[in-house]
């Protein structure tokens, strides 16, 4: 709809209206993306949002149950694509898992034969299989990995490699709370998110001189993985919509960092990211420092006072050479 007073556009959506759409609107015309797990939830979302701003969308989704299990169907993915093109824009249904290294490959390819590149890669899709940690086999273990950490990798591996060639693409590593700060229940689910970090950060470095930028955003929003631990008061503003114009604008042109990590949720934003403290050194610089020595420097070394974030391995080494020309603070 129109504004009366401005003139300018407004797109509606139910009882939330989007924002106007500035004149210098961030566009990605010409582009493809892909979105993994996109049949639902967050996922579908940045599908939609990407196909409103000119993107080609390969809409990717297994279709299977929340736990990963099921035979699959081309349903979600496909009613997706429906949508899309029932706007005008341009999409095309994947149905392969990207829990294997070829189904990683297919859903790459599906991009290459319909649309002949990649500029755009959304790593969404997911499981959940909470248990706690003693009664977790390493089958639930296993199962969430793949489809987390291995499917991140299995996808982006192809796309990487398209990405480099023509020196331009945006990644985007999707997180969790549980695995930045830790949730009872769900050790595979927290270690295959923080392994995406870590996935991320090497990545952002392999990436740089090909213009290839790589964030990871841990997002916040009501969907078919949390509906049953949400407040309901809050569903509203739980819309994967609230999340959304952060990763849309982490997979444009104009977006300036690499190697970031985002919370958001419910329209609020942050970054978090791994700072490391000064330290000390122990004991007697030329010597092997004892537990006693470390125990006694423990508030030096546990203190985040001017703490700092490394942009790489190198820097970290760096400050730990240079910190043995340091004055020793043995007390
Ligand atoms: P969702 O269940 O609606 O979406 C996940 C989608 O991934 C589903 O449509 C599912 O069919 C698909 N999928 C599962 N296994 C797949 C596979 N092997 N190959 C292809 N597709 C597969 O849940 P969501 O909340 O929209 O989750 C999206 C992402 O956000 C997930 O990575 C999730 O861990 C992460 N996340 C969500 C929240 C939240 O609050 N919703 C919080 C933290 C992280």
């Amino acid at each position: 709809v129109v504004n009366e007073k401005t003139g300018d556009t407004v797109i509606t959506n139910g009882i939330f209206e989007y924002g106007e759409v500035p004149k210098d609107q961030i566009r990605f015309d010409g582009q493809v993306a892909i979105v993994t797990g996109a049949g639902g939830g967050l996922g579908r979302t940045y599908a939609l949002d990407l196909a409103r701003r000119g993107a080609k969308v390969v809409v990717n989704d297994l279709g299977g149950a929340r736990d990963g299990t099921g035979q699959g169907s081309a349903t979600p993915a496909q009613k997706v694509v429906d949508e899309i093109t029932a706007k005008g824009g341009e999409a095309v249904a994947s149905y392969d898992s990207v829990a294997t290294a070829e189904g990683g490959q297919n859903i790459v390819q599906t991009a290459l034969e319909n649309y002949g590149t990649v500029d755009i890669l959304i790593n969404n899709a997911g499981i959940l299989q909470d248990k706690s940690f003693v009664k977790m086999t390493p089958d639930t273990w296993q199962a969430v990995l793949d489809v987390h950490l291995n499917g991140a990798c299995n996808v982006t591996r192809p796309a990487f490699s398209v990405m480099r060639e023509k020196g331009y693409g945006r990644i985007i590593m999707t997180t969790s709370a549980a695995g930045l700060y830790g949730n009872f229940g769900q050790a595979n689910y927290s270690a295959a998110k923080m392994g995406l970090v870590g996935l991320m950060n090497t990545l952002k470095l392999e990436g740089r001189n090909h213009n290839i930028f790589v964030n990871t955003v841990a997002p916040l929003a009501a969907s078919r993985l949390t509906e049953d631990v949400m407040p309901a008061e809050f569903l509203d503003k739980l819309r994967p919509e609230f999340v959304s114009p952060l990763v849309i604008f982490l997979c444009s042109e104009r977006c300036p960092v690499s190697g970031h990590i985002y919370n958001a949720g419910m329209g609020s934003f942050n970054r978090a990211a791994v700072i490391t403290g000064p330290g000390a050194v122990a004991g007697d610089p030329e010597s092997i420092p004892t537990a006693e020595q470390v125990k006694g420097t423990l508030n030096q070394i546990q203190s985040l006072k001017d703490g700092k974030e490394y942009r790489e391995l190198n820097e970290q080494v760096a400050d730990v050479i240079n910190a043995f020309s340091r004055p020793a603070r043995d007390n």
